[in-house]
């Protein structure tokens, strides 16, 4: 039997591809006409296997466009000290237009993660995630935009939704996550709600809802049937199941034929996070470029 309507299988590993090949010729104007190649310096610490495969990807991604990568592949017991030296380096090179540091940092060393990241010039921040550059964020002025709700609205963007008159639900409120892409949704008038391990009724919240945005890390915490037919979701989420499949914080099988636009897991927000914060290393070099001149 045919579902009752087909949903738009929103293809964030496809836009990304579309993406990265639109920074190209931006990076080309960079170099040819002004002679800077922006670069993208990327900082791992220890050995976590997810933190590889991650950062790999994002240097695949800087190869695959002409961007170019400073990696420092960091032992575990490099230490807070010799960490934030090697990031006021990368902040006065004037090679480099953007600084990643891959986190968690390892656990049970003496790693203060927010003092690592505040210690990033807020313009080399690629990631978004320093004070000043969420502070613009709230109060709506230009600054480099987290990669993940950055890459959500991108996505939100091809399914030409209108917030005005539109309700949606954030679920999680993680700094780099939730919070960001509830301020970005507000800014494009949607009426905007935000969940978290403390709501009473998921379900009531979701149902109503016409976008939903799932950042929690629990595996198909969502139900299909939650669903309001027509309504968008976007699954943030990457679990990992027991038999290796990954899925996200949503019943996809489910919720597919209730949603207008859904994200699958993989290929949806992942691919997306990647091409924004090659993005956002070519804007902060643009603006360098602008403010030099
Ligand atoms: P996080 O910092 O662990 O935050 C999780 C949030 O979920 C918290 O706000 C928590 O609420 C909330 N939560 C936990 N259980 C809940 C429940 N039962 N009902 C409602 N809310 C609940 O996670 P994150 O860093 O935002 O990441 C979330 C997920 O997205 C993870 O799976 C992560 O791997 C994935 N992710 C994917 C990308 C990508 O590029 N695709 C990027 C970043 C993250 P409290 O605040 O009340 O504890």
């Amino acid at each position: 039997m045919k579902p009752q309507h087909q949903p738009n299988i929103l293809d964030g590993k496809g836009l990304s591809l579309n993406i990265l090949d639109s920074l190209k010729p931006r990076i080309e104007h960079l170099e040819k006409e002004l002679g800077i190649t922006p670069g993208l310096a990327t900082i791992l610490v220890g050995q976590d296997p997810a933190s590889h495969v991650y950062i790999r990807n994002k240097r695949v991604a800087c190869e695959k466009v002409g961007l170019k990568n400073f990696h420092y592949d960091l032992p575990e017991d490099t230490g807070q000290e010799k960490l934030l030296e090697i990031i006021q380096t990368l902040n006065e090179d004037q090679n480099i237009h953007g600084i990643l540091v891959q986190l968690p940092l390892p656990k049970g060393l003496d790693y203060r993660e927010k003092e690592i990241l505040e210690s990033i010039i807020p313009s080399k921040d690629a990631d978004g995630f320093h004070p000043t550059n969420q502070g613009a964020l709230m109060q709506g002025n230009k600054a480099p935009t987290p990669c993940t709700p950055k890459g959500i609205m991108r996505l939100l963007e091809e399914t030409g939704v209108d917030g005005a008159g539109k309700k949606a639900v954030v679920i999680g409120r993680s700094n780099i996550v939730g919070k960001p892409v509830a301020m970005l949704l507000l800014a494009k008038n949607f009426t905007v709600t935000i969940c978290h391990a403390h709501t009473k009724d998921l379900f009531k919240e979701v149902v109503e809802a016409d976008v939903i945005v799932v950042a929690v890390g629990v595996p198909e915490l969502v139900k299909g049937k939650w669903i309001k037919p027509g309504a968008i979701v976007i699954d943030v989420g990457i679990n990992r199941k027991e038999n290796g499949k990954l899925v996200g914080d949503v019943e996809f099988e489910v919720a597919k034929n209730q949603a207008s636009f859904i994200t699958p897991v993989p290929g949806g927000v992942g691919p997306m996070t990647i091409a924004m914060l090659l993005s956002n290393t070519i804007e902060s070099a643009e603006l360098m470029l602008k403010e030099k001149n």
